[in-house]
């Protein structure tokens, strides 16, 4: 009898792995927030010759974090919960958790080290290759990292899920259980509908015209300037920060340290403030996420298509309208007497609203950047499936970049090489941009018709409606439903490109006087 009660004394309660469980996996989130600090600050603050010791820091801490995350007693834990009651019968929270760190568990233990160490070496050669490759417009010089990468990348997916389409195992590190075919078949009716509005808009008689955005805006005053406007949308300076980057971002340090970053240009005001409204969206997101579940499933963004249709929402639905610059155009003014002092709110919102195809993805208007997305979601499928070659990438780019856009890039620094993602191993994850923006355009939907005077009250300088409802519909839930699923209960509706469709049609053809 006293053996009985002693074995199971000593075994620990379901509720007690539970807790254990989480407590490892917080471990790990504390020191994969110290890594994403030392990451802001090679971005923001470090001195040019700190990188070789940084790039020791960075790789020693990411060596913990995956000793961490594939620790053998934190995979008998989530084995013994996920076999267990509280997986059945706990709450949500808890059944989602216990579900989804052992998905995590099992993808991560399920790659060799060698081909982990390989990928985070090849990938950050590959980027230093790629930047020299850039700048003197050399295919060649690229050309044997990114087979290297591409075949890594096929590896990765054979391993990590086996059962899985190989594009689809890569897209579930961004998109957790996203298909391509269905991914495919949402973007092929996209691309034709926004060809069309591309072509209505480009050849309108009355199109707007930006040159009220290319004055002297001088940067001081655009600092003071976009840390109100970011405040006034909620962004909350006590848990964050606003730097200043080459390549804007956001990161996360820990509960209560959102780090937003933007960069500057004196001679064009949207650079800066709709990178920081569409960092700010970002921002929002992490601010809003479980605070009390941090680094655990139920405190954690659902998808990176959900984290961006955060930032599209306030960058481009909301800071391109209306409403907003009715709020924002006085304070605009006062931090711009020369520039805007004779203008209107008017004028200032539809100089937002040009239309114009060009060759750069981050240069791109709001209509046209989803044509730019949705040709590198084919041409890397088909990349990662082997129906393409990547020998025979820039011939590939420069059809297809002729056929949606009807220009011919004049060199591949301004063609294919222009994104740092395949060169980072970033393969699958293109997708997420455009899948924003379709999210974005549906959840502002239905908060338009949730909140009736939603535009009125933005007018009047208060966010917090809208703001209020993604806590709700979106923030709240962390990471407990994937992202359509997510998308379908906040709005009451399956996903469909359409409202984005209906989005850039009701803002676009009015803009350029198309009724
Ligand atoms: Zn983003």
């Amino acid at each position: 009898m006293s053996v009985t009660l002693r074995s199971q004394a000593d075994r620990p309660s379901p509720e007690e792995t539970f807790s254990a469980a989480c407590g490892h996996g917080r471990q790990a989130a504390v020191l994969a927030a110290v890594e994403s600090l030392l990451g802001w600050d090679e971005r923001t603050m470090m001195p040019a010759r700190a990188g070789g010791y940084r790039a020791e820091q960075v790789a020693a801490l990411a060596a913990l974090v995956h000793r961490q995350r594939t620790a053998p007693e934190q995979g008998e834990r989530l084995a013994r919960l996920a076999d267990g009651p509280l997986v059945r019968t706990g709450p949500e929270e808890v059944a989602g958790t216990i579900r989804l760190l052992k998905r995590d568990f099992d993808k991560q233990a399920r790659l060799p080290p060698r081909l982990v160490e390989e990928m985070a070496k090849t990938c950050v050669e590959a980027q230093q290759a790629w930047a020299v490759a850039r700048a003197e417009s050399s295919w060649p010089k690229l050309r044997p990292w990114l087979e290297r990468i591409f075949a890594l990348k096929r590896e990765q997916a054979a391993c990590q899920l086996p059962d899985r389409d190989p594009y689809d195992a890569l897209m579930d590190d961004y998109e957790p259980g996203s298909r391509w075919q269905d991914v495919a078949a949402r973007f092929d009716r996209l691309r034709g509908q926004i060809v069309t509005l591309v072509q209505e808009c480009v050849g309108a008689r009355d199109r707007p015209e930006d040159g009220l955005l290319r004055l002297n805006y001088p940067i001081d005053a655009q600092q003071r300037f976009v840390r109100e406007v970011a405040a006034g949308i909620g962004f909350d300076f006590d848990r964050g920060r606003l730097d200043t980057t080459d390549h804007p971002f956001c990161s996360t340090a820990g509960p209560d340290d959102c780090r937003i970053t933007t960069r500057w240009d004196e001679r064009f005001l949207p650079t800066a403030l709709f990178g920081v409204l569409h960092e700010a969206g970002h921002g929002l997101y992490e601010q809003g996420l479980p605070r009390e579940w941090y680094g655990l499933p139920p405190g954690e963004a659902a998808s990176l298509g959900i984290h961006e249709s955060q930032s599209r929402l306030w960058e481009n639905m909301v800071g391109r309208s209306h409403a907003f610059w009715q709020w924002c155009f006085p304070l605009a003014q006062r931090a711009f007497p020369e520039a805007l002092g004779g203008a209107t709110a008017d004028a200032l919102q539809r100089a937002l609203m040009t239309v114009s195809p060009s060759l750069i993805r981050v240069e791109a208007d709001e209509v046209t950047y989803n044509l730019h997305v949705m040709m590198r979601f084919d041409l890397e499928r088909e990349l990662v499936h082997g129906t393409l070659e990547v020998a025979d990438l820039p011939a590939a780019w420069n059809d297809r970049f002729e056929r949606d856009f009807g220009i011919r890039p004049p060199n591949d620094a301004e063609g294919v090489m222009q994104d740092i993602h395949w060169s980072a191993g970033l393969v699958g994850y293109f997708p997420t941009y455009t899948l924003g923006n379709m999210f974005a355009a549906q959840l502002m939907a239905a908060a338009e018709r949730a909140i009736p005077d939603l535009h009125r009250q933005i007018a009047a300088g208060r966010c917090s409606g809208l703001l209020e409802w993604m806590r709700d519909h979106v923030h709240r839930r962390g990471r407990l439903l994937e992202s359509e699923a997510l998308v379908e209960e906040a709005t009451g509706e399956k996903v469909s490109e359409r409202w984005l469709v209906e989005s850039l049609r009701s803002r676009y053809r009015p803009a350029h006087g198309l009724g």
